[in-house]
Formats: C-alpha cells, structure tokens, sequence
C-alpha cells in the first residue's frame, strides 16, 4: 500500500510539474512520517524513499534509534521548544521550522563539530495566523542577517504552511515572492519547502521545490 502511495504521489508531482512547465527533479518528496510506527518509515525506505520528516522531537528520536541501520535523511518540521534544540542539532539534518533566533543560535552552538551545518528553512507565517508558528516578514529580515553568520548553520530557504481558510494560490505565490528576493540576496537559498497531500499542486506551480506529504503516503492519522 506505501509503495503504490509513493508511487502515486511521485506521478503527482510529475503532472504538476509539466504543468508548470518545471523539470520533474526541480520537486524533492519529503515524506511525513508523524503518528505513523517506525515500521511504515521502512516500508517507505525500502520503495525508495529517503527523505523523511518528523514534528515530535520524542517521537522522532524513538523512530530513529528503530532505524538505525538505514540511511536515512531526517527533517524536522513541528515547533521547536528551546529545551529540544540539542537534540534536534545532533539528530536532524534540515530543521524547517526555525522562527526566531534564540531558537537559531541555541541550534547553531549545539550542533555538533564533527557533523556538516545544520540545513534551515526559516518558516514563513504567510498569512499571520495567530496560533501557527513562524516569522512574519520584518522578522526574516532580521532572522536571515543574524543565520547567515553562524557558521554550523546553513540558511536554504523557506518553509510555508499556508491556512487552509485561504486560496492556497494566492498564499503560494506570496511566499515565492519572498523567497525569490531572498534568493537574490544570499547564495546558499534554493529551497521552498510547500505544499502538502491536498495542495501539492498549486504548491509546485509557484515555485516549490519540496513538498511534505504524510496522508497521501500513510493514511490518516490517529
Ligand atoms: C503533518 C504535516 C504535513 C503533512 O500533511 P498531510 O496533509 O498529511 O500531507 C506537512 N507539513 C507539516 C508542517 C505538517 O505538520
């Protein structure tokens, strides 16, 4: 069942992408693990998926050390609670939902030296929802002069989760225009982490270059 998910959902991509008039591997598939058992993650290691992404720092961890013998590349994606960032530096190789600096610089110093940067996405709270997590777009100003200097970090783009309320087109195309001129300012930005099992499409057509899919992959979750 995994497999033939994937497989569906690879095919997904290929169609937005043609739509959009993007080649098929500009669209990375990052598949969210969340609430599923360690044994599904392998399930989906042994179709060929390698990209996985966690929102439970606990949670992950447990998965992980269950995993261990695969090679496995590990994003993080929930909120970060500054009592979780040594972890998630020694742990994870993308965190995607870095929102302030406290949070960066914790992140930055607890990365381990013998490890590569820690890749990150910035959160962009595109449409000011006052639950979710993320930056607002004085605060990424700030955000990105302050990560570009920290040297165990490595700044790759923006992550967005749009509000479902809204036309995700229009959500879509305000964080490709954020991200177009961060991408102008700092070389190492070439990454949009949107669109989920219901927007994937509308997410690809505005620029994303990685999407999270955890439904159209695992099923509902519990
Ligand atoms: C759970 C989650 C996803 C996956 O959502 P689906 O609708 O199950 O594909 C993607 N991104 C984030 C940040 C999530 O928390």
């Amino acid at each position: 069942m995994i497999e033939q998910n994937i497989l569906k959902v690879r095919d997904s991509i290929r169609e937005a992408c043609k739509a959009a008039q993007r080649a098929p591997d500009e669209v990375q598939l990052l598949a969210v693990s969340k609430k599923h058992p360690a044994q599904a993650i392998r399930e989906a290691f042994e179709s060929g998926q390698r990209f996985f992404a966690e929102n439970y720092c606990q949670e992950a961890l447990d998965k992980q050390q269950a995993l261990s013998d695969l090679d496995i590349e590990w994003h993080f994606i929930g909120p970060i609670q500054s009592n979780k960032t040594r972890s998630l530096a020694t742990h994870f190789d993308w965190i995607h939902s870095l929102d302030r600096l406290k949070i960066a610089t914790r992140l930055n110093d607890q990365r381990p030296e013998d490890m590569p940067p820690l890749n990150v996405l910035i959160q962009y709270n595109v449409d000011q929802e006052s639950q979710k997590a993320g930056a607002d777009l004085t605060e990424i100003t700030e955000l990105t002069e302050s990560i570009v200097q920290l040297p165990k970090l490595k700044l790759r783009g923006l992550m967005a989760i749009p509000d479902p309320e809204q036309n995700p087109e229009i959500s879509f195309a305000k964080v490709a225009q954020v991200f177009k001129t961060l991408q102008k300012r700092y070389d190492s930005i070439d990454t949009l982490s949107m669109g989920m099992s219901n927007d994937l499409a509308p997410a690809i057509a505005n620029g994303a270059t990685m999407v999270r899919i955890g439904t159209a992959i695992f099923g509902q979750r519990t």
